[in-house]
């Protein structure tokens, strides 16, 4: 789950890391009101969506004067953001944050994520910060400091001083610095988060260290236990089709291929994605109905994969162990029916009662290829949906 960069902050804040005064705002008429509560002569005015790249976005806007803040929000609000990290629709904006203008000195780099090779908790840091931190990590990585924690033990105050002397903080820096990634880490920890990021970290001419940006990402699996996370969620942020997938307990993913597939189990699911990539096609999605799949299921994620704009067939690929195929084929002619059918469709069966569902779909009447070996199904699919 993603939150705004206005909560981050304030989750930063109680953690000991240091950030600009900001006030939220849903409507312009409050902004007057915001700049004089902040007060000083320069604010920057942000779009909050889920989505990074916002400046490039033009959703950071810096003002000097209170009337251009108030343009500013009026141009944001209630439009749409598109960054070059959201699709060409872009994410609704429904409130800005309203910041003091800092005198930015140098802008760095901080985040914690989990290394999945080393199996640690790794701190990552760079003097390269601001908007242009993906060509730094892809162009000169050299500039990315790493350091991982060791999973028994804590991120120790030394470990957070040798890092700040790699970024060259000065000793006033260093202190606050210190502060600034224990904060971090133990927002990283106990909250189960996936993703922790500040960038900008910045020093100011006032030598200070600010969290000028916040993005964190927390582990879906462990939301139950963070019931103050949770009352953060924004769905206004989140993907229609996958929320309604939620909704019915389907596991979906939106993706940019042709070939709509709709298996049940991850691990099938991925194969199958695997082998229509080997025969030559793309997926258009990521779709796990479930082990226990019913049929009413089946056809809602039918109703959702005809719904993805590029798709020019569909491959079902279901292995019955605890579902029985005849179900299985009995829901796939239902949503037909439902909401009809103008792609090419080529079904695979296999396992209990397989037969039975091939047979059902063969006798139905509809434009259905059956198919017993994925392998074929998958060439089948590739071939129909050219
Ligand atoms: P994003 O990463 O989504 O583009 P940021 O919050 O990092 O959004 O803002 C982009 C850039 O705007 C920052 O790198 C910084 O240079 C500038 N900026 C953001 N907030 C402020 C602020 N309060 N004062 C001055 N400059 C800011
Ligand atoms: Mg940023």
């Amino acid at each position: 789950m993603h939150i705004h960069e206005y909560q981050a902050k304030t989750l930063f804040s109680h953690n000991n890391i240091q950030t600009p005064k900001g006030i939220l705002i849903s409507n312009t008429k409050q902004a007057s009101k915001a700049c004089s509560e902040l007060g000083g002569s320069v604010w920057v005015v942000k779009a909050q969506v889920h989505a990074g790249g916002r400046g490039k976005g033009g959703g950071v806007i810096l003002c000097r004067s209170v009337m251009e803040v108030e343009v500013a929000c009026d141009k944001l609000l209630g439009g749409q953001l598109i960054t070059p990290q959201t699709d060409a629709k872009g994410l609704p904006i429904n409130q800005v944050l309203v910041e003091a203008g800092q005198n930015i000195e140098q802008e760095l780099y901080l985040g914690l994520l989990i290394d999945r090779q080393t199996q640690k908790i790794t701190v990552l840091a760079s003097t390269e910060g601001g908007m242009d931190i993906e060509k730094v990590a892809s162009e000169t990585p050299d500039k990315i400091i790493k350091f991982g924690v060791e999973p028994l033990g804590a991120l120790s105050e030394k470990s957070c001083a040798e890092i700040a002397e790699k970024l060259g903080l000065n000793a006033e820096l260093t202190e606050q610095f210190n502060r600034a990634l224990l904060g971090l880490y133990d927002i990283f920890v106990q909250k189960d988060v996936s993703l922790i990021e500040i960038n900008p970290l910045i020093t100011t001419a006032e030598n200070t260290l600010l969290a000028l940006d916040g993005k964190i990402d927390f582990d879906d699996n462990a939301l139950y236990r963070h019931e103050d996370i949770l009352a953060l969620r924004d769905i206004s942020q989140e993907d229609e089709k996958e929320m309604t997938a939620s909704e019915y307990q389907l596991n979906y993913i939106s993706l940019n291929g042709t070939i709509g597939c709709m298996v049940n189990g991850a691990g099938l699911a991925m194969a199958t994605m695997d082998l229509i990539e080997h025969h030559g096609g793309s997926s258009a999605n990521f779709l796990d109905v479930g082990g226990g799949t019913t049929a009413q299921r089946v056809a809602k994620a039918f109703e959702l994969i005809q719904t993805e704009k590029n798709v020019s067939g569909v491959l079902v690929n279901i292995f019955g162990g605890i579902v029985r195929c005849d179900l299985i084929a009995e829901g796939i002619l239902q949503a037909i029916e439902k909401v009809g059918l103008n792609l090419p469709i080529v079904v695979r069966l296999e396992g209990t009662n397989a037969a039975a569902g091939l047979k059902l779909l063969d006798e139905s009447g509809v434009a259905i290829h059956t198919e017993s070996d994925l392998t074929q199904a998958a060439i089948k699919i590739v071939e129909l949906s050219k």
